[in-house]
């Protein structure tokens, strides 16, 4: 991202950030409740860099963000070295086990790859602001909430492609609109 280049100052984060409207739902994983299998289920049929883990579906409250080679390589490695790793096992990104299942087989713990605190901002601000964010922290990614909740992501190439739209427009259009 060119520090010079400029900014359409009237968009917001929402405007930018994904999903769209029409585009499937966030892609999340949970904290506690999902197994390997479903872990690599979503792994294999999207091709995002990464997944934000939440508290749960329904709270969707951010608990980290996690990257999808760690997560291949982690779940790859524990299949081949870890004893009792197979598809049932849950995942777990929590820090204590819940009451274990005595008959299940062990869960895999998987709070060593999570990035804890990942950047985020909110759906309402200003895309020259999350510009400046992304440029002086260097981000490729950051989350975006409202009130408190996971809403969607924005990614470095989402901030080019949106600038690249802007710049191809007829000038006029922007100076009118
Ligand atoms: P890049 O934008 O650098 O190609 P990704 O491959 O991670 O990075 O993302 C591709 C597109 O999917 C981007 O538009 C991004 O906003 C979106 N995206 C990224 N991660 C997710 C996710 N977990 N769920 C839904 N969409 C995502």
């Amino acid at each position: 991202l060119e520090p010079k280049e400029e900014f359409d100052h009237s968009s917001l984060t929402v405007d930018v950030m994904r999903p769209r409207r029409s585009d499937p739902a966030l892609a999340v994983l949970t904290q506690e409740s999902m197994t390997v299998g479903e872990v690599e289920a979503l792994v294999e049929s999207t091709h995002y860099s990464g997944f934000p883990v939440v508290v749960s579906q329904e709270s969707q409250r951010l608990v980290g963000f996690v990257l999808r080679r760690d997560l291949i390589i982690s779940i790859d490695n524990a299949r081949k070295r870890q004893e009792g790793i197979v598809s049932a096992s849950q995942v777990l990104f929590t820090e204590h086990a819940p009451a274990q299942d005595a008959d299940g087989p062990p869960p895999l713990r998987l709070r060593g790859i999570l990035d804890l605190s990942p950047f985020t901002v909110t759906d309402h601000t200003p895309m020259d602001i999350t510009v400046d964010i992304f440029r002086k922290l260097g981000l490729r990614q950051c989350l975006v909430t409202h009130n408190g909740r996971l809403l969607g992501i924005i990614t470095k190439k989402d901030i080019l492609k949106h600038m690249a739209q802007i710049a191809n427009r007829d000038p006029d259009s922007i100076l009118f609109n």
